[in-house]
Formats: structure tokens, C-alpha cells, sequence
């Protein structure tokens, strides 16, 4: 079982076999220059920007209860497995524990640019997943104090090397971007539905200035419009950064579909597939640790990330929220990653 399919200038050269799910998760980079490998890279540091929030979570396995989630809180707890300090922005309100807190701080997370706001409730979010576990429907969004949150990036963020903007809305993302003296080397992107309906012309302003897009295959089809997974990236390509036109040309189309939602999506025979939730936030963060700790964005490498990325998440959804990722260890992420490449490495004859 082959996970990855990837477009390179046109051209399959890895073919996806698709089992039980239809959920991908699609990479899409946007600069040309990412094709060439770069290894020039100094700083290590990433700057995580998302949600920390409270999620209740209902499964055909089970209720959550209240818990702790948000896109930088997987973001963070993931990426701080490969290099540190993963520098956090978020907003919080007082109810958020603080024992989550100095957990993630004795994680390796800086948490100088997460803002609390004490009389304030946190971000919440309730869903719940059908039987297949691909689906599901968002019961609650509440922005609380996410609803008029203005970053702030701290001076010792600057510098940073690399910058994912978690799943937030658009303005905060643009607002982060805006506040770097200096570009990072690679700017992630992740959104979803909730923003396409509430804010979709700031996310095309923020699209133009990131290098890669991660979005599940719902998300790629309300972005662009098209069924067609394949068509769908190529027309979310064009939305991308301005490049002149023989640029674009040359500009590989590097569409990665991963499975990355649900243990379904990876040829991994998982015992617990609890809650999917996160899981696209975990990929990102194993993505972008990878990225950093081997200090090279080529897109020889991104394929490396993008297993990493894949392997992460699927140790998220083995328990409800944050509690698989809170528990594992180097020794697990490796026997994992090992588990994942002697699957998906195979010799066949062809006759
Ligand atoms: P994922 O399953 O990877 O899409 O991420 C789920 C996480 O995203 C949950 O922990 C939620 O708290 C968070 N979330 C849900 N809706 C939003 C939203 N509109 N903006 C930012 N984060 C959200």
C-alpha cells in the first residue's frame, strides 16, 4: 500500500492506492525555489500561531467531556518532539489550566506570546464524528476572547526561521506575517471551512504570502471550487504567491495527498482510532519539526516531512484530544516512523 501521491510537474510518479477513506490531506507549495534543496538554514525556531482552546468531542466511541485542544496547542505538543523552542502565539482566557500551560512550557513551548485574558472564556469548540470517523459536524464554534485577539509577537520571536499559521482567522494570520522584520525561510498555512464562510478575502490575501498550504480534501473542494482533488490543487496553485509568468511555469506542482485525518488514512493497523480531532494539526507539526530539525525545505525532504507529519498524527487519534500526544516517547515516534516505512517500502516485479 502506497500512501503518498504526488504531482511533480505534471507527472505521477508515486501512485496513491485508496482504501477505506476518501480524507487526504493536501500539501500544496507554492515557490518554485522550494524545489531546489537548501541547507543554508541557521535558526531552528518555529513560530507556532492557532488556537488554545477547550474542545468537547463526541465519537461512535464516546464523549470527551471538556478538553484541552486548539490547532497551536497539537501544533505545539507535536513540533516540540523535534526542536525547541517551538515559539507559541495564541490567546487564552483565565478558565484555560494553567497546569497545560507549564506543561507545554516544560515541553520546550515559549509561551511569552500567548496572551491571557482573565475574565474572559477561552476559544470553544464541540463536534461530532459520524461512523466512518471522516466526517464530522462542528456543533459549537464560541471565539470568545479569539473574536477581537491582536497578536503581538514578541521580540524574541524574531528571527525565527519558520512560521505555520495554524488554524485561526486570516487577519491574525496576516497580522503575524506583518509583524516579522524578517521573512521566515517557510511560512505553513493551515485554515478550514469555518474561515471560508466567515472570512475568504483575507484568506486569498493570505494565501498570496505563504509558501504552503495544508488542507484536507473538503477543505481543497470549498477552497477552489472543483471536485476534482487534482484540479482542485492546480487551481488553488494559482491562487498562491504573484509569480511572473514563466515562473509559474517552471513552478512544480507538488500535490501530496496524505492520509492524515484518521489511523484509516495510513496503511497502519492502529488497535485504538479514538478521535480523529487534531490530527491535521499533529501532521503539521511533525511536518514543520522535521523541516526545522533537518534545517532543509527541499521538496526532497517535504516527502520525508510529510511521512513524519503522517506518523505523528496518527498517534493523536488514539486517544481523545492532546492525551496520546502527551505520552509518547522519542522511542515510540521512532518505532512508529520505522513501522510506517518498512509499509510502505515494497518491491514488486513487474512482468
Ligand atoms: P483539526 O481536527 O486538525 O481540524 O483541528 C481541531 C482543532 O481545531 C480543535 O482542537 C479545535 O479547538 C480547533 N478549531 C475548531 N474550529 C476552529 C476554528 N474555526 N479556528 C481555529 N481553530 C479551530
Amino acid at each position: 500500500m502506497v500512501p503518498v501521491s504526488i504531482l511533480d510537474n505534471g507527472k505521477m510518479y508515486t501512485s496513491i492506492e485508496r482504501t477505506l477513506a476518501e480524507k487526504v490531506t493536501f500539501y500544496i507549495t507554492f515557490a518554485p525555489v522550494l524545489s531546489k534543496s537548501i541547507n543554508y538554514l541557521a535558526n531552528m525556531s518555529v513560530i507556532v500561531v492557532g488556537t488554545m482552546a477547550f474542545d468537547e468531542i463526541e465519537t461512535p466511541f464516546g464523549k470527551s467531556g471538556k478538553i484541552i485542544g486548539g490547532s497551536a496547542t497539537f501544533i505545539a505538543w507535536t513540533a516540540a518532539n523535534f526542536v525547541q523552542p517551538i515559539n507559541q502565539i495564541s490567546v487564552v482566557g483565565g478558565d484555560f489550566p494553567q497546569a497545560d500551560m507549564n506543561a507545554l512550557a516544560a515541553k520546550g513551548v515559549a509561551l511569552e506570546g500567548v496572551q491571557i485574558k482573565k475574565d474572559r472564556p477561552s476559544f470553544y469548540w464541540a463536534g461530532k464524528y459520524h461512523m466512518d470517523m471522516n466526517t464530522r459536524d462542528t456543533l459549537v464554534t464560541e471565539l470568545n476572547v479569539l473574536g477581537d485577539f491582536q497578536p503581538e509577537v514578541p521580540e524574541s520571536y524574531q528571527g525565527s526561521e519558520f512560521l505555520v499559521l495554524g488554524n485561526l482567522s486570516p487577519q491574525v494570520q496576516i497580522s503575524v506575517i506583518n509583524q516579522l522584520r524578517e521573512r521566515p525561510k517557510l511560512i505553513v498555512l493551515d485554515t478550514m471551512n469555518f474561515w471560508m464562510e466567515t472570512a475568504m478575502d483575507d484568506l486569498k490575501k493570505v494565501l498570496t504570502m505563504v509558501d504552503v498550504l495544508l488542507v484536507n480534501d473538503g477543505e481543497a473542494r470549498q477552497l477552489s471550487g472543483e471536485y476534482s482533488l487534482v484540479k482542485a490543487a492546480r487551481k488553488i496553485l494559482t491562487m498562491g504567491p504573484p509569480l511572473p509568468d514563466h515562473q509559474r511555469k517552471e513552478s512544480t506542482v507538488h500535490c501530496c495527498s496524505m492520509r492524515t485525518t484518521c489511523s484509516l488514512h495510513l496503511p497502519l493497523p492502529l488497535e485504538d482510532v479514538f478521535d480523529p480531532t487534531g490530527a491535521g494539526d499533529t501532521f503539521a507539526g511533525g511536518f514543520i519539526g522535521h523541516l526545522a530539525k533537518t534545517k532543509d525545505i527541499s521538496f526532497e525532504n517535504m516527502k520525508t516531512a510529510i511521512i513524519v507529519g503522517s506518523a505523528m498524527a496518527s498517534f493523536c487519534v488514539e486517544k481523545f484530544g492532546t492525551g496520546r500526544l502527551r505520552e509518547i516517547t522519542q522511542e515510540d515516534i521512532s518505532a512508529r516512523l520505522e513501522q510506517f516505512v518498512e509499509l510502505v517500502n515494497f518491491d514488486i516485479d513487474l512482468v
